[in-house]
């Protein structure tokens, strides 16, 4: 857990303001880097919250405790991505377990970079399966039980849509799926009055991409602001979606990469 991830739970906590109070989200890939801030925050701001993991159910139980000792709900459950049993077992037990579900956040998701040629056939599914065919499958499951107000936020990346590295064919081509998922579901589900949209991270402190690590300097260097960014920063911005400030937003992709393709 990181500093930040606190500071912004304990922030939105102590400000009275519980915009998401009665909600309840579900989180996949929640119990670390970005989906971990994004439980937290969503927990701040009221809802309880449901999270997935794969490997690590120490670091899930920590965000569960830490959401509980600030007197909010949580509920951490293995889900493996490239599971669609595992996936479509999470979000019926997310409302088994707090009656209803009104925000999915499609987080987690894996990184394979390397050459074009070099890419595998068992990276290619492995990648596929958890950037694409999981949120697909859970929007699709999570769709059943959304009502009016209903959320679905999927985060992407900027190597969507906005920028293209040598080594990011895999990457980009998963992230960039979502975007038409994305829009599509705007329209189907908007007549029911839920939306659709996709947060795109640029380089943001996480184990997948420590801002510490090699290429770190580079990333920084690119953006506008010559910084790495928080997974606070982006569970911000899925909180401002996931809330009525979200109301009248769907169908977009919103980048939080601190001015990388600018
Ligand atoms: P981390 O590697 O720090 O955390 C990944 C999270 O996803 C963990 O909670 C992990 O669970 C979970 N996870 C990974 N694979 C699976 C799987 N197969 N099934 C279920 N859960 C899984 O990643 P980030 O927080 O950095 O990334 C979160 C999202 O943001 C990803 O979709 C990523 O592509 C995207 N992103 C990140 C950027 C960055 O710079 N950090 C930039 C652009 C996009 P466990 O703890 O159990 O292993």
């Amino acid at each position: 857990m990181t500093a930040a991830t606190t500071a912004t739970a304990t922030a939105a906590a102590g400000s009275g303001t519980r915009p998401l109070a009665g909600k309840v989200a579900l989180v996949t890939g929640g119990s670390r880097g970005i989906g971990a801030a994004t439980a937290l925050r969503l927990a701040a701001d009221g809802a309880a919250v449901a999270l997935t993991y794969r490997s690590r159910p120490d670091s899930a139980d920590q965000v569960v405790k830490e959401i509980e000792r600030a007197g909010g709900q949580a509920w951490a459950v293995r889900a493996d991505s490239g599971d669609a049993e595992e996936v479509w077992a999470s979000v019926a037990g997310t409302v088994e377990r707090f009656g209803r579900l009104d925000i999915l956040v499609n987080n987690a998701g894996v990184g394979v970079l390397g050459p074009f040629e070099t890419i595998s056939l068992d990276d290619v599914d492995r990648v596929l399966r958890t950037n694409v065919r999981a949120p697909f499958l859970a929007a699709q499951a999570a769709a059943a039980h959304l009502t009016e107000g209903g959320r679905i936020i999927s985060i992407g990346s900027c190597m969507a849509e906005r920028v293209a590295f040598p080594g990011g064919t895999l990457y980009a081509t998963s992230k960039a799926a979502l975007t038409g998922l994305t829009k599509t579901l705007a329209r189907e589900l908007g007549p029911r009055g839920i939306t659709a949209n996709l947060v795109h991270p640029g380089p943001i402190d996480t184990d997948m991409n420590p801002a510490d690590g090699e290429s770190a300097e580079m990333q920084a260097g690119l953006t506008a602001l010559g910084a790495y960014g928080q997974a606070s920063d982006v569970a911000a911005t899925v909180a401002h979606l996931a809330g009525d400030g979200g109301r009248y937003i769907t169908g977009a992709s919103i980048a939080v990469d601190g001015g990388f393709a600018v």
